[in-house]
């Protein structure tokens, strides 16, 4: 590891080896119909693309779909204020015009990140929590596919390899997640780094294989009926083709 940040190139290198499709499902459109018809992680008003300076820099170098966020309320404007002098948030010209590879790496890994234990090892991919009642993906942990895993894991190691201070925060992220999860009164769900379902026990930090029975759909996602109703609710259309994963 080193005490640099991961530089221009560091960020051109992930990007060519992390393409891989999360599923062979269109996960999309599973949470739009439930967010006016956009993609959940798409959308600022829900999550905000946060980019180290330099992998800002490739992104200039190769695209123009992405702009410098503006605040629009009180939240987003605290979002922006605590950001890491390092990083700054972004935004893109939506779904319809997305270009594949010219997504960051946020975009790319979304809803996981690199869960490592107290001791630091990268042992597999946990979720953003804050997601689960709305991110299909996370409901669906059986339907990632094993490339995007392999992918996933040699993108951290990698961006670790070249910028300590992203083992660093994701050390620490991993922290807060079994702080928050041991309030939660439950275990963290864990894809694993070769594969396999995990749950990560928050007070102890203990991993444990999980039967595929506690890999369990949650919020709208949970049943097709509770699906339909918050569609009907939310105002939206069900996906085109519409047929219930099984
Ligand atoms: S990753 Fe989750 S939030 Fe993003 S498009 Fe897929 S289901 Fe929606
Ligand atoms: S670049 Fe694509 S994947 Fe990333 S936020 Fe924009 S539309 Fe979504």
């Amino acid at each position: 590891m080193t005490d640099r940040d991961a530089t221009v190139e560091d960020f051109r290198r992930i990007y060519d080896r992390f393409t891989a499709v999360i599923s062979r499902y269109n996960c999309g459109n599973w949470c739009a119909p439930l967010n006016n018809g956009e993609p959940v992680c798409c959308t600022t008003k829900q999550a905000i693309p946060i980019v180290q300076k330099n992998e800002w820099k490739l992104l200039q170098e190769r695209t123009d779909m992405w702009s410098r966020f503006k605040p629009y309320d009180k939240t987003s404007k605290q979002i922006v204020k605590d950001l890491h002098k390092d990083c700054l948030a972004i935004e893109c010209r939506g779904a319809r015009h997305c270009e594949r590879d010219n997504r960051t790496m946020a975009c790319r890994a979304f809803p996981f990140f690199p869960y490592l234990t107290r001791s630091g090892d990268f042992v597999g991919l946990a979720y953003y929590w804050t997601f689960e009642d709305r991110c299909w993906m996370i409901s669906h942990l059986e339907l990632v596919e094993r490339d995007f895993v392999q992918e996933f894991v040699a993108a951290y190691e990698s961006l670790f390899e070249s910028d300590a201070g992203e083992y660093e925060a994701y050390k620490t992220y991993s922290a807060t997640a079994r702080r928050t999860f041991s309030r939660f009164k439950r275990p963290i769900p864990l894809i694993g780094r070769e594969g396999g379902f995990y749950k990560i026990m928050p007070k102890t930090g203990e991993m444990r294989p999980a039967p595929r029975s506690e890999v369990a759909p949650l919020g709208p996602y949970r049943t097709e009926r509770t699906y339909r109703a918050a569609v009907k609710d939310a105002g939206g259309t069900l996906p085109d083709g519409f047929a219930w994963p099984g």
